[in-house]
């Protein structure tokens, strides 16, 4: 089975065509991404008027160049995916809009992809892993616990009370002078820094349930910043270096307690320690990664992590959840809206199309 995918829900243009594997896992034939960042730099964060309109100017030359790239013509796909929310509304109905165009015109099936799910199943493409796992999906708009039991069958454990993890890494990033996109940039700076140098909260730690809150962290920050600009005048690297290292310690630290957290509680409803998966933006971040990969191996537990460049938004992971839909006989119908908020707990598994 070969499925076009389209994502367009956020500032990355993206179009891939994936195809599935004999077995488990699939292949990835062509996997295009457009950064707007040049776009959205001068303002320090995705302006969204801006990114639909650049969304409109690249789609169609990346679904040709997705095309070209995996050696097919569309009539030789069994499906169209396209992600239809959760995300900025004029982006995600450019790429909806793109993606039911090429499907009704070619008579293919278009799966309408909730963003998030294309998050949760990618270690199914690149790993063939299968159900059920533990997901912690840490990206730029969200950050949860969830049980993943099957395509469409989310539980949730716990999420955030107020900032995403990447939310707070972007205005860390901010606060440090560190530009956009400000998650890559922190780590960078991270990594030659001082984690023990300026002591911050671990927000949450220790509570009994599985919920985040990384507001209060940031304002940590924030002081920190303020109180060492008094004390010595504008940041220099070092600085800079130290606080970057200081907050992604406590960002891990966090982490590793949530996560060890849904780990035993997980394992109490399964009978036996299950895998953790680590996706979205945030994901691609190596020392996140570690550290949880530290918390999964003391539960008796795996960690399961997609490569980095499949954390951030592509086309590869939608075009995947929409293979996954589409070979459960689901498809969806070419009226379906976009949804600019789509919690994956309101996905529903598969249910196949009535024949005609
Ligand atoms: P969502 O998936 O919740 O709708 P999104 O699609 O905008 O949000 P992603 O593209 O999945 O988010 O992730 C982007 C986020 O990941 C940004 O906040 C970015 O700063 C963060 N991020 C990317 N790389 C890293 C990294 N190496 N370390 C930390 N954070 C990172
Ligand atoms: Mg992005
Ligand atoms: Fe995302």
């Amino acid at each position: 089975m070969r499925v076009l995918g389209i994502e367009t829900s956020c500032d990355e243009t993206a179009a891939a065509v994936v195809e599935s594997a004999a077995g488990r896992g699939g292949r990835i034939l062509s996997n295009r991404v457009l950064s707007q960042l040049e776009e959205h730099r001068p303002f320090g964060g995705v302006v969204p008027e801006i990114a639909a309109r650049a969304h409109l100017d690249h789609v169609d030359r990346l679904v040709a160049e997705a095309m070209a790239e995996a050696g097919l013509g569309f009539a030789e796909l069994d499906g169209v995916a396209a992600t239809v929310g959760p995300g900025l509304i004029g982006g995600v109905l450019v790429g909806a809009m793109t993606g039911k165009a090429i499907a009704a015109v070619h008579g293919k099936p278009f799966v309408a992809v909730n963003h998030l799910e294309g998050h949760a199943l990618t270690v199914r493409l690149t790993d063939g892993l299968d159900f059920p796992y533990l997901l912690l999906l840490v990206s730029g708009g969200h950050c949860q616990l969830l049980a993943v039991e099957g395509v469409g069958r989310y539980r949730r454990y716990g999420s955030t009370l107020d900032d995403a993890v990447g939310e707070a890494f972007d205005k860390v990033a901010k606060l440090l002078g560190l530009g956009y996109p400000g998650g890559p940039a922190v780590e960078r700076a991270a990594a030659g820094g001082d984690p023990a140098r300026f002591a911050l909260p671990r927000p949450m730690k220790g509570r009994p349930d599985c919920d985040f809150s990384f507001s209060g962290l940031k304002t940590a920050v924030r002081q920190a910043v303020e109180k060492a600009v008094e004390a010595a005048g504008p940041l220099d690297e070092r600085a800079r270096a130290d606080l970057a290292a200081s907050f992604q310690a406590a960002v891990a630290e966090v982490l590793q307690d949530r996560a060890a957290r849904a780990l035993a509680r997980f394992a109490a409803e399964l009978g036996r320690p299950g895998p953790l998966v680590v996706a979205g933006g945030v994901a691609a971040n190596r020392s996140l990664r570690a550290a949880l990969a530290e918390v999964a191996a003391a539960a008796g537990a795996v960690l399961v992590a997609p490569p980095p460049g499949l954390c951030t938004d592509n086309g590869a992971m939608i075009a995947w959840a929409g293979l996954e839909r589409l070979r459960l006989g689901a498809a969806d119908p070419l009226d379906f809206r976009a949804r600019p908020r789509w919690p994956l707990e309101e996905l529903s598994a598969p249910v196949p199309e009535p024949a005609q």
